[in-house]
């Protein structure tokens, strides 16, 4: 059956005279422009530049402006003083633009661009902290502008619908509120350096496998539910400027080329009124690419033929170059793209490229990157997004004073693994190992012992023999057994979790289970570190394991937040925006997971991470939310009130408040989550959903009160009987907690008509 997304037509009707056309007529030589001519006025809104730019464009110049002109850049058109708009990776730091990442990532590569490595989008994610995602944010849009270019390819706030995504690292979880939230401070801090975001990839991008022909079976309900709010956050709420299409089919149709989701459901239910770009080879057609809503198509010229001249890429179902001048031209005199649809296209363009300040001031590059002040917030957010998911005993945080010895062990340790592969793979200029993190901060007073334990999958061949294997382990055991702790760095890469493929398992590879247990066997004081962005398999060890850390890929400081954690000099303060479920068959869509014959069922509805697990009552290994500290925190005097306002979203609604202490004896962060169960509605509905959260630094002893105001939507779902957003009045529950399984506090709240 084909679904199809609904479609209002006042929307539809909103989109199409976003920009008036003028001149369907147009002369084949173009009137001079007048050095005072109202589009080069920067007092005048972007809109009205625009409006007037686009009429003094000739239609062969529109034409060409749909397409870009090289691998990062659109089309500049000179006479007019059009910039070409420059665009680099994204969304994890800034990465070269030279070519394709299977180019400029290769270990020597002479394209490659030094900047700076933040955190992977799950790390993000799970320190919580909008502020400091939207410093991040405001960091790289620095870096972008410091290079020389104006455009980042990020964030990306695609769902983890399933642990096995080989991008599950790139985007912030499998919530689409604390996605929404994180999207919009990235946006923020990106937009308000005049840099243009990329929000991507929309929509739901949720597996690489056969990325390009996989077509989705998604009813619109799990769609506005579950993978558009966050787009819609990041449109409405952060005023993005750029959203980037899917490469995947939705419901039977290729995501740059479905008109109700671009033109039906972003530009005109979402309000959307900047420009769409394609991602990489992701076009299938002129005019319906074009009518459909999306803008323009990455890559183009020389780039484009060069890169679809590739029979092994075209195989896998890439595709593009169909938006070149000469194309849309030819479509606009068949008759088949209205000057209007093109007026609307460009006219987006131009929007954007004015209002992000572009136009009149040209980043002319040469500045500098990886400032103190760039790299504290790599820090920052690498020691925040660091959860503490074990800690028997309080065996952390270490002592440095009272340690002899220490056995650092693991593929993973003596290697900075930064972040997953492929597009978002940021070349530092430094990054630093764990091992390298432990070392500084313990100086000479603490012996510091290092073993491999095993070699990680398909790196080193010489490491891969059954003797060379043997040794490494017993080295390892070795360590362990003379060192007062171990710490086990283990996980994955980026040749195992990277773009373009998924993860074949949830197991660890190449043999950490055994590593693990090995050193767990020899020390009873091991601390095992997991350093990947995807869930992992720990059945066969984690009963014996006193205490366990998720450091994810943590960006070029992930190192020294690591040691700054593991010896406390930092409170750890990151909680899961991932359930880590026990086995991978446990996991919500595991039975529809890749598919079959190109489709995938989305059969699980909006029953995705902890909304599945709390609801069906499958008990994950670690729920959605959880995160442990050093200090403890009490939660008290919840009140609920009906918010005073009258009409709109605030009517009626309620105003949440409670008192957050301190009760340990350090200083730490508490992230309050706030949920909402609604018990009588006419559908069924997760057993709760995250509607509100807040981070909170308390020292030792110290309370705050916390406030949230709730809106009408925060009661709402998706109806698909009335194809809207339906608040059914009544009694809901609000809770509070420290995860989705930690619910601290509850009452009931009534929401009148
Ligand atoms: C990725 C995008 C990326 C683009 C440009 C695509 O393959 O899916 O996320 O921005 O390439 O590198």
């Amino acid at each position: 059956m084909r679904l199809r997304l609904p479609l209002s037509l006042a929307a539809l009707f909103a989109v199409a005279t976003l920009f008036p056309t003028a001149n369907l007529a147009q002369s084949a030589a173009p009137a001079a422009v007048p050095a005072n001519a109202p589009y080069k006025n920067a007092t005048l809104s972007a809109e009205k530049r625009a409006a007037d730019l686009l009429k003094r464009m000739t239609i062969e110049e529109k034409a060409s402006m749909l397409a870009g002109s090289g691998w990062m850049e659109s089309m500049p058109i000179p006479r007019l003083g059009i910039p070409a708009i420059k665009m680099a990776d994204g969304p994890l730091g800034v990465r070269s633009w030279a070519g394709s990442s299977s180019i400029t990532g290769l270990p020597g590569s002479p394209l490659k661009v030094l900047s700076t490595s933040f955190p992977a989008g799950v790390a993000m994610a799970a320190t919580w902290d909008t502020a400091l995602v939207q410093r991040e944010g405001q960091a790289i849009g620095q870096e972008v502008k410091a290079l020389g270019r104006d455009m980042i390819l990020g964030p990306t706030v695609n769902i983890n619908r399933v642990p096995l995504w080989g991008r599950n690292f790139e985007g912030y979880g499998e919530d689409p509120y604390l996605s929404g939230r994180l999207g919009v401070a990235y946006v923020k801090g990106v937009q308000g350096e005049g840099v243009i975001p990329s929000v991507k990839h929309f929509a739901a991008n949720n597996e690489e496998f056969e990325r390009h022909r996989i077509d989705e079976q998604i009813d619109a309900r799990t769609l506005h539910e579950i993978y558009l709010p966050a787009f819609k956050a990041a449109v409405q709420e952060g005023g993005a400027w750029n959203v980037m299409s899917a490469y995947n089919l939705i419901n039977g149709v290729h995501c740059a080329e479905d008109r109700g989701l671009l033109t039906g459901i972003l530009k005109g239910e979402f309000g959307f009124k900047g420009f769409v770009v394609s991602d990489w080879g992701s076009t299938y057609s002129t005019a319906g690419t074009v009518n459909a809503g999306m803008d323009l198509e990455m890559p183009g010229g020389p780039a484009v033929k060069k890169w679809m001249a590739n029979p092994a890429l075209l195989e896998t179902g890439n595709s593009g170059d169909w938006l070149e001048g000469e194309k849309v031209l030819a479509e606009v005199k068949a008759g088949k793209i209205t000057e209007a649809q093109l007026d609307d296209n460009v006219g987006r363009i131009l929007r954007v490229i004015f209002l992000s300040g572009i136009f009149d001031h040209p980043h002319a590059g040469g500045g500098e990157v990886n400032t103190p002040a760039q790299v504290a917030v790599a820090r920052q957010a690498a020691t925040e997004s660091i959860v503490l998911l074990k800690n028997n005993d309080s065996l952390l945080p270490l002592n440095a004073k009272k340690l002899h010895s220490i056995a650092v062990i693991g593929p993973n340790a003596a290697v900075a693994r930064t972040g997953g592969g492929g597009s978002s793979m940021v070349a530092p200029k430094y990054a630093i190992a764990p091992l390298d993190g432990i070392k500084k901060l313990v100086g000479s007073g603490v012996d510091v012992k290092y073993a491999l334990g095993v070699g990680m999958e398909g790196e080193d061949a010489s490491q891969d023999t059954a003797e060379a294997r043997a040794k490494s382990l017993q080295e390892a055991v070795d360590a362990a057994s003379h060192a007062d702790v171990a710490v086990v760095v283990v996980g994955r890469y980026n040749k195992i979790e990277h773009e373009g493929a998924d993860l074949k398992t949830m197991d660890l590879p190449a043999g950490q289970d055994e590593l693990i247990a090995a050193v767990e066997q020899a020390n009873p004081h091991t601390i095992v570190v997991l350093n990947t962005g995807n869930p992992v398999t720990m059945t066969k060890w984690i009963e014996k394991t006193p205490a366990l850390v998720d450091m994810w890929y943590g960006g070029q400081e992930g190192g020294s937040a690591l040691a700054s954690i593991l010896f406390g000099e930092a409170n750890p303060s990151g909680k899961l925006p991932v359930s880590l479920p026990k086995e991978f068959k446990d996991s919500p869509a595991a039975a529809n997971y890749p598919g079959e014959n190109l489709k995938v069922n989305y059969a699980e509805g909006i029953y995705v991470g902890y909304r599945y697990y709390d609801t069906k009552k499958v008990e994950p290994l670690f729920p959605f939310g959880f995160g442990l500290s050093y200090t403890t925190f009490a939660f008290s005097g919840l009140e609920v009130t009906p918010y005073a306002a009258a009409g709109g979203n605030h009517h009626g609604a309620a105003v949440v408040s409670l008192t957050v202490r301190n009760t340990g004896s350090r200083a730490g962060a508490e992230v309050v989550e706030l949920y909402v169960h609604d018990g009588h509605s006419k559908i069924d509905r997760p057993a709760h959903e995250l509607k509100g959260f807040k981070r909170v630094e308390l020292k030792a002893g110290e309370s705050q009160t916390v406030a949230f105001t709730l809106g009408r939507d925060a009661f709402s779902y998706w109806s698909p009987e009335t194809k809207g957003w339906v608040v059914e009045p009544g009694t809901f529950e609000i809770q509070v907690g420290a995860s989705s399984r930690d619910i601290r506090l509850k009452a009931p709240f009534e929401l009148k008509q």
